[in-house]
């Protein structure tokens, strides 16, 4: 069955909103989403599985993709490593009329919008900057400096929230998907 409406749903938001595991949870919720599987240059973590994660690259492989011209989007994140979007996935999803979700930084989001006026942003919110800090430090993933670099980020992206078609404050995360189907008819 195609999706009623097929359409490009861009979640972005701070680092450590949650945006994973809204994702995630939408994912299990709604299967036949396409859900894109990004590149990075970084390193996986423990438990991150190549190919489902991210593709994991090395810096020259990622910077002749997007030389290509086979990335719908790239950024550098967190000043330090690039990540992108694999174009030819994306594309195949729509011709099979199924709604497709990039789980992507704000930059990425603004070339999306650029690549594809129709793609629609929807931008998590944390309750406030004092729980996204606590989520950030209970995560624990991070070192001191790579802490200190994502709340950085966090705090340039709250900033440019603005810009989404969408806010969502995510609370209670079968709340925040429950709202996300809504607004993406699904
Ligand atoms: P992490 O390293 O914690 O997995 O992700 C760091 C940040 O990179 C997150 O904010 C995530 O949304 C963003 N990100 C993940 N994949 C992509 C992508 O394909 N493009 C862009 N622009 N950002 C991405």
């Amino acid at each position: 069955m195609p999706d009623k409406q097929p359409a490009v749903w861009v979640i972005s938001g701070p680092s450590g909103v949650g945006k994973g595991t809204v994702c995630a949870r939408l994912r299990e919720q709604r299967p036949r989403v396409f859900y894109s599987v990004s590149l990075t240059t970084r390193d996986p973590r423990p438990g991150e599985v190549d190919g489902k994660s991210y593709h994991f690259v090395s810096p020259d492989h990622f910077d002749d993709l997007a030389a290509q011209g086979l990335l719908l989007e790239h950024a550098v994140v967190h000043g330090r490593h690039s990540y992108g979007t694999p174009r030819a996935p994306v594309e195949d999803a729509l011709a099979k009329q199924r709604s497709v979700v990039l789980e992507i930084d704000l930059q990425g989001a603004a070339q999306v919008k650029q690549n594809m006026p129709e793609a629609r942003l929807v931008f998590l919110e944390p309750p406030s900057w004092e729980e996204l800090t606590r989520r950030l430090i209970g995560r624990g993933t991070e070192d001191e400096p790579a802490l200190t670099r994502r709340l950085e980020t966090a705090r340039a992206e709250m900033a440019a929230r603005h810009m989404a078609d969408h806010r969502v404050v995510n609370d209670v995360v079968e709340d925040t998907v429950a709202t996300l189907i809504d607004l993406m008819g699904l």
